[in-house]
């Protein structure tokens, strides 16, 4: 604690300076009020002592300039008076002294009153920290659902796993919680009962955990992002255990929501982990369930997956290549490779797919399937993409310049680039600077689009369609397809994806599903084109369902520009000859 005196007496400014050392208190003296009121300004003190009558500044005017100052506006003031004199007393405690002492005043009553200023003041700091706490931990929390946000969480679960001295460690297992295809909620029913979902799913797993005994008091459940949350488990001593606590989560949030007169159904996957055994802090515990929950999501709804330690070496490799891919592009290490797209009747050459690739120093080749969903993640994705449509625009533009006239490049995009990005003053600025015909430039995007905000990406596409691009879904048949899409995106083309084709001569289902793609994909004049054709067998059987376009190994892998301008010469086939129309 830091003390101010002001007394211009040497005798009595150095015995009070003397006494209140003794109690171990920093002592700072001034021998008037101006040097007082310099050196507050210059280290704002705990308390000040000041006495009335000093030359240049006195008493009076010293308390008045540091109620002013911001710094010093609420620091606990004693006078120090030469006489009871009341008038004396009032005219300081107007000016808003906080007590006074009458000179000479014995050793105890200065010790008393500076006791209890200090406690005064110490108390007055605890209650403006704890409503600074409280307003910054009300910013922490969900708004919705009120529930703590990822940050807020993480703080209490550092709590909860730091050890007590002397106390075993306690397990904490931690579940993290995503409620399958939840998007289709907001889709379909509108945002507002979505909302009433998330609000009730907090609901449901607050109460469920409110217990007196949990570690983390009300604070045990999150909502980490907008359909994930997370629960902390207090007691879980063994991963059996906590597999069946995820259970019964699940059945939990599996009961009917009856909400605006709708009655809901919903499944919700789960990840977990254990403290002490698999994680070592806070941050590693939550980020095992989470990765857990990232392998339980694809396996299908309701899935349950506890993290091992094989995840780990995904987790740590994912951030080799997030690290290496956040100056991938500064260093020159992205290329892209272009894929032909051959007309299945004439050979022709008809467009190429620019697809990226990535040789890292110590990583080597990179593959985009693993590192295309780190930089969404992490949202590299925008600069890359943006990155590949310049550089795809631009070697189209070439090509165009060469006399190639008569073909389409195109590009792929990432769900995040229609998040929160001007897409169309991306792909009207790329047009502008290339020189490419608009209509040679084509957009693929994939259906889990679909699963975002509708109105907002329909806007976006029909803004991109109204510059004159084409527009293609890639990867159809895989995860949400819906033939209603195809109604409901402006689309000139449709990529059937190549887990169909792989089996399209042997699978009866896949051929039949295709042929249905394909058949109402024309009702709509949408053309369509097969990706990863690898024999002449899958061709053939493409050709009698009427598909127009492949691309595939059978004719070209991905491969440089140079070596991708040497394609326009066209397709023949192995065996088959194509057949006069070429
Ligand atoms: P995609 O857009 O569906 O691209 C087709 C993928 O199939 C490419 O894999 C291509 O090399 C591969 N492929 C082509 N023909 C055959 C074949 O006959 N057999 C087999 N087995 N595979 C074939 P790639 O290049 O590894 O790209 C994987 C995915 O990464 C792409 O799938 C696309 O979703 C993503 N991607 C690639 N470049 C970009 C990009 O510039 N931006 C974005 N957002 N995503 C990209
Ligand atoms: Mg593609
Ligand atoms: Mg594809």
């Amino acid at each position: 604690m830091h003390i101010l005196i002001a007394e211009d007496e040497p005798s009595l400014r150095e015995n009070l300076q003397w006494l209140l050392e003794m109690e171990g208190y920093t002592v700072v003296a001034a021998h008037d009020g101006m040097q007082a009121l310099e050196f507050a300004c210059l280290a704002p003190p705990d308390l000040v002592l000041t006495d009335v009558m000093m030359p240049h500044l006195d008493g009076y005017g010293l308390v008045k300039a540091l109620r002013e100052t911001t710094a010093t506006s609420t620091v606990p003031i004693i006078m120090l008076t030469a006489k009871a004199d009341r008038r004396d007393v009032r005219t300081g405690m107007n000016l808003g002294a906080d007590d006074y002492l009458t000179k000479p005043y014995r050793r105890e009553e200065l010790l008393d009153a500076v006791h209890a200023r200090l406690a005064r003041k110490a108390s007055l700091d605890a209650t403006a920290r704890r409503l600074q706490d409280e307003a910054l931990e009300a910013q922490q929390r969900d708004a919705l659902t009120a529930l703590p946000g990822r940050e807020l969480f993480g703080q209490r679960l550092k709590m909860v796993l730091t050890p007590v001295p002397g106390a075993p460690t306690r397990s904490v297992g931690l579940v993290c919680l995503g409620l399958d295809g939840f998007s289709k909620i907001n889709d379909s029913l509108g945002a507002a009962v979505g909302d009433k979902v998330l609000v009730e799913v907090a609901a449901r797993l607050s109460e469920h955990l409110r217990t007196e005994a949990h570690p983390m008091g009300y604070d045990c459940v999150a909502r980490l992002g907008s359909d994930q949350f997370a629960v902390c488990l207090g007691d879980s001593p063994d991963l059996t255990r906590l597999e069946g606590a995820c259970t019964g989560l699940q059945q939990l949030l599996a009961q009917p929501y009856r909400i605006d007169g709708h009655t809901l159904f919903l499944t919700a996957s789960a990840g977990a982990s254990l403290f002490p055994q698999q994680a070592s802090d806070a941050h590693a515990l939550l980020l095992n369930a989470e990765t857990a929950l990232h392998h339980a999501k694809p396996a299908g709804p309701g899935t349950v997956r506890v993290f091992d330690a094989e995840m780990n070496q995904q987790v740590a490799r994912r951030l080799q290549v997030h690290n290496a891919l956040h100056s991938a592009l500064d260093l020159n290490e992205l290329q892209l490779y272009y894929q032909p797209q051959v007309s299945i009747a004439t050979g022709e050459v008809v467009g190429f797919e620019a697809l990226l690739r990535w040789q890292q120093p110590t990583l080597g080749w990179v593959s985009p399937a693993e590192f295309i969903p780190i930089a969404e993640e992490s949202g590299f994705i925008t600069r890359i993409g943006a990155w590949a449509m310049r550089t795809a625009a631009t070697q189209a533009a070439q090509w165009h310049a060469q006399g190639h006239q008569k073909f389409r490049m195109a590009v792929n995009l990432s769900v995040r680039q229609f998040v929160g990005n001007n897409l169309p003053e991306l792909v009207s600025k790329v047009l502008a600077e290339t020189g490419l015909p608009p209509d040679m430039l084509e957009l693929e995007v994939t259906e889990s689009l679909a699963l975002h905000s509708v109105a907002s990406t329909l806007a976006t596409l029909h803004a991109c369609k109204a510059l004159g691009v084409k527009l293609a879904m890639d990867d159809f048949g895989t995860g949400y397809s819906s033939l209603a899409y195809l109604k409901r995106y402006p689309l000139d083309a449709l990529k059937i994806d190549q887990a169909f084709v792989r089996n399209i001569t042997q699978d009866a289902g896949d051929a039949a599903i295709t042929r249905a793609i394909v058949a109402m994909s024309h009702s709509f004049g949408i053309s369509v084109i097969a990706e990863g054709v690898e024999t002449v067998e899958q061709l053939d059987f493409l050709r009698t369902l009427g598909c127009e376009e492949f691309q595939g190994y059978l004719f070209s892998r991905p491969v440089p520009a140079h070596d991708a301008e040497k394609c326009f010469a066209g397709f023949t086939p192995p065996n088959a000859p194509f057949p006069s129309t070429r």
